[in-house]
């Protein structure tokens, strides 16, 4: 039997280096580097039912972004898996989405990363719904932003860094056309993914998503699609370079994101995909993901 206290009737906490502190007391200096630059690494996680979706590879993508910008997390993958079933248990919150940020701390003014001591671990629970319900089964409208994805050899879209301006920007230009999603080009004109969710197109009955060579974020979604949902309901996955054609052709368009789950695709710009709402596959795809999810997400 659960002794937890409703959700409402307990204060929030945050984890903040080490501590669980109200949400009043939980601040950060205007030294930070995290603020001043931009500079430092963070994860997106849900918890579903008190377990966290692919903790493991979470963690493990946090650590390779922290080495990719040579900053060393002072702590280990164990105590940030406590940390976050800590900071859920004190929040009274089973479901949840967890925002695990790393800063590389407080420095001096100028952009030296190395005069920053100790980097800043922060650790917010807390719900969040990407996209209104209604728009799961409709599906949602995207636009294909002017702004490419930040080529790789400037900055590794691989490395989730705090610096999101590139996706913000691509952002603003979907909320400018009444949207809430824009799909991002790379450099070469391929498609790469969106500003916050990977991509991916179904076609007779294939499912195809650019490969992590385009420049994209390598979603742990995105992952799991790969290789465990489609090869679960028979559905064969290809990664391969595609260009707007093949998503405009395509018979299906789906998202994938922590924060977004899946989410179908019904128009691109003016462009009508499929159907026109949330396709059967996609459709089959997410319900196979609720299973999973509802029999206990899988934490490695
Ligand atoms: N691409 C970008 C740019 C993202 O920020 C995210 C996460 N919101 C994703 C893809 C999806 O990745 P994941 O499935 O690991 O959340």
């Amino acid at each position: 039997m659960s002794t937890a206290a409703p959700t409402a009737a307990r204060p929030k906490k945050i984890w903040m280096d080490g501590q669980l502190v109200d949400p009043a007391d939980a601040k950060v200096s205007v030294y930070d580097h995290g603020l001043l630059y931009g500079d430092g690494c963070f994860e997106g996680l849900r918890g579903y039912k008190g377990r966290i979706f692919k903790m493991d590879s979470h963690l493990r993508r946090l650590e390779e972004s922290a080495e990719r910008i040579r900053l060393k997390i002072p702590y280990s993958r164990a105590d940030l898996a406590r940390a976050m079933k800590e900071t859920m248990a004190a929040c009274g919150m089973d479901d949840c989405y967890i925002r695990l940020v790393v800063t590389r701390g407080v420095g001096t003014l100028g952009l030296h990363p190395f005069k920053c001591p100790r980097p800043g671990v922060i650790i917010v629970v807390d719900t969040i719904q990407l996209y209104p319900h209604e728009l799961y089964r409709a599906g949602m409208k995207v636009i294909v932003a002017k702004r490419p994805r930040i080529p790789t050899e400037c900055l590794d879209p691989a490395i989730k860094s705090l610096n999101y301006l590139n996706n913000i920007l691509a952002k603003i230009e979907a909320i400018d056309a009444d949207v809430l999603e824009a799909i991002m080009l790379n450099t070469a004109g391929e498609v790469s993914e969106c500003t916050g969710d990977n991509i991916f197109a179904i076609k007779g009955g294939r499912i195809h998503t650019p490969p992590t060579s385009a420049g994209i974020l390598h979603g742990i979604t995105r992952q799991f699609v790969i290789d465990d949902l489609a090869p679960a309901l028979g559905i064969p996955v290809e990664e391969r370079r595609m260009v707007l054609d093949d998503l405009y052709g395509a018979d299906e368009v789906f998202l994938t994101g922590t924060a977004a789950e899946i989410i179908g695709v019904s128009a691109i710009g003016d462009r009508a995909i499929g159907c026109g709402r949330m396709g059967p596959l996609t459709e089959k795809l997410e319900a196979e993901f609720r299973r999973r999810i509802m029999a206990g997400a899988p934490e490695d």
